[in-house]
C-alpha cells in the first residue's frame, strides 16, 4: 500500500487529495498543527466523510525539528507540500509570517525529505500568483515570474528551493504552478466563497446586500477536486518536473457574480458594492494559463466547468445557513443558558 504525508491536510486541498489518495488505495498521513479549536479542524474532511480515515501527526511547518521526526516516522512514498499561509491579502499584514511558514516552511519538508527519506517523491503547491504582474497575455511554464505580494514572493522562493533540491541533490521533486481553484470547501475569505455565502444569505433573507473589492480583475478558474488529480499525476511520472495546471479561460470578479446571483434567481448589480477599502495595495489584475504541458504530459484535464462549480457553491451555501437557521439557539436559548 503507498503511503502518502499531506501537509496542510485541513485546508481545501488537503481534504480533496486525502479524499482521492484514499480511494486510490494509499495510507494517507497529515501534518496537523495544535489548535485550541480541535473540534472544528478537521471540517473539511469530516464533510468529505474521511476524518476517520487519516492518520494525523501533531507538528508545525515552521518547526524543523518536527517535521523531520514525522517525516522519519512514516517514511512516505509521497510528500505533498500544501501546508501555507494561503490568503494573498493577510500576507500584506503579515509578511513575516507568510515568508516563514509559505517560503521557509518549505524548505523545512524539503530538508526533511533529504534528510530522513530522500527516495520519497515531493510535491510543492506553487501558485499562479508567481506571474503576478502578467509578462505574457497567457502564461505557461516559461512565462517569466514577477510576483506582486508578500505571499507570491514567498512561493516564488519555495519553488525555486524545490528545483534546487531536485538538481542539488537528485529528490524527485515536482511543482504544480496552479491557477485559482475553488470548490464548496474554499476559504470563506477567498473572492468564490465570499460570492457565493453572499448570494446564499441574500437568497435566505439574512442580508441584502455584499461588499467586495475590486470587481475588474479577472482569474482562471477551475475545481479543487481536478486540480489534486493533476498533483497526483506529477508524481506518478518519472521524471519531476514543473506544470501550469488551469482551464484556460479567465472570468472577473463581476461575470462570477452575475453567474453566481443569477443561479440563485438574483439579480447582482442590486446586492453588489465594490469598496476601496477592499482593494489591494498591489493587485494581480489578470491570470490565465496554458495548461498544454500538463494536458500532453500528464494526460490531465479539468472535468468541471465554472458555472457547474459556481452552482454547487452556492447549493452547499445554501444548506449551511439553512442547517444553521434550523439549529441557531433562539433569544430564549440563549439567555436560559446563561443563566
Ligand atoms: P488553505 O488555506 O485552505 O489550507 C492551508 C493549509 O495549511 C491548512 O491546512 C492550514 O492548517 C495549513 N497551515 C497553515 N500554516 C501552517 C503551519 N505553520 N504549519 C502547518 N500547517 C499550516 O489552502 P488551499 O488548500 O486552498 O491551498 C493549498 C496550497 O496550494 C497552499 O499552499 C496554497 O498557497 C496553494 N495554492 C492554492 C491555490 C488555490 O487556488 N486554492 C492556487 C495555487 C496555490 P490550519 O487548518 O490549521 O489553518
Ligand atoms: P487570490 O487570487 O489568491 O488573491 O484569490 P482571491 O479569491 O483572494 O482574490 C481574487 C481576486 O478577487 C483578487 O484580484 C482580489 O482583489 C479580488 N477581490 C475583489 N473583491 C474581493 C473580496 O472581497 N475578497 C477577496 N478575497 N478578493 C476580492
Amino acid at each position: 500500500m503507498p503511503r502518502a504525508l499531506i501537509t496542510g491536510i485541513t485546508g481545501q486541498d488537503g481534504a480533496y487529495l486525502a479524499s482521492f489518495l484514499l480511494e486510490q488505495g494509499y495510507d494517507v498521513h497529515g501534518l496537523l498543527r495544535r489548535s485550541a479549536s480541535a473540534d472544528v479542524i478537521g471540517e473539511r474532511l469530516r464533510w468529505l466523510g474521511v476524518l476517520d480515515q487519516v492518520q494525523m501527526h501533531d507538528g508545525d511547518l515552521l518547526d524543523l525539528g518536527a517535521t523531520l521526526r514525522i517525516v522519519e516516522r512514516v517514511k512516505p512514498d509521497e510528500v505533498y507540500n500544501l501546508a501555507a499561509q494561503s490568503f494573498v491579502a493577510s500576507s500584506w499584514q503579515q509578511p513575516v509570517l507568510t515568508g516563514n511558514v509559505t517560503g521557509i516552511g518549505a524548505l523545512h519538508m524539503l530538508e526533511a525529505v533529504r534528510i530522513a527519506c530522500p527516495g520519497a517523491r515531493f510535491y510543492q503547491a506553487s501558485s499562479s500568483e508567481m506571474f503576478g504582474k502578467i509578462q505574457e497575455p497567457v502564461q505557461s511554464e516559461k512565462t517569466p515570474f514577477y510576483p506582486r505580494s508578500p505571499y507570491a514572493v514567498a512561493k516564488l522562493y519555495a519553488h525555486w528551493m524545490t528545483i534546487n533540491y531536485r538538481e542539488s541533490f537528485g529528490l524527485h521533486a515536482s511543482a504544480g504552478i496552479l491557477f485559482n481553484h475553488e470548490s464548496p470547501l474554499r476559504g470563506i475569505e477567498f473572492v468564490t466563497r465570499r460570492i457565493t455565502d453572499g448570494v446564499a444569505r441574500i437568497k435566505l433573507g439574512l442580508a441584502k446586500e455584499l461588499t467586495l473589492g475590486n470587481l475588474n480583475a479577472s482569474r482562471d478558474w477551475g475545481h479543487a477536486r481536478d486540480y489534486v488529480r493533476a498533483m497526483w499525476l506529477m508524481l506518478q511520472q518519472h521524471e519531476p518536473s514543473e506544470f501550469v495546471v488551469a482551464t484556460g479561460r479567465t472570468t472577473t470578479i463581476r461575470d462570477f457574480c452575475a453567474i453566481a446571483f443569477g443561479y440563485a434567481g438574483l439579480v447582482w448589480e442590486e446586492h453588489v458594492r465594490s469598496t476601496a477599502a477592499l482593494m489591494r495595495p498591489a493587485e494581480v489584475d489578470v491570470l490565465l494559463g496554458n495548461p498544454a504541458k500538463a494536458k500532453q504530459q500528464l494526460g490531465w484535464t479539468p472535468e468541471i466547468g465554472l458555472e457547474d462549480m459556481a452552482a454547487e457553491m452556492v447549493e452547499a451555501d445554501l444548506a449551511r445557513h439553512r442547517a444553521r437557521l434550523g439549529t441557531a439557539p433562539t433569544l430564549v436559548d440563549v439567555r436560559s443558558t446563561a443563566n
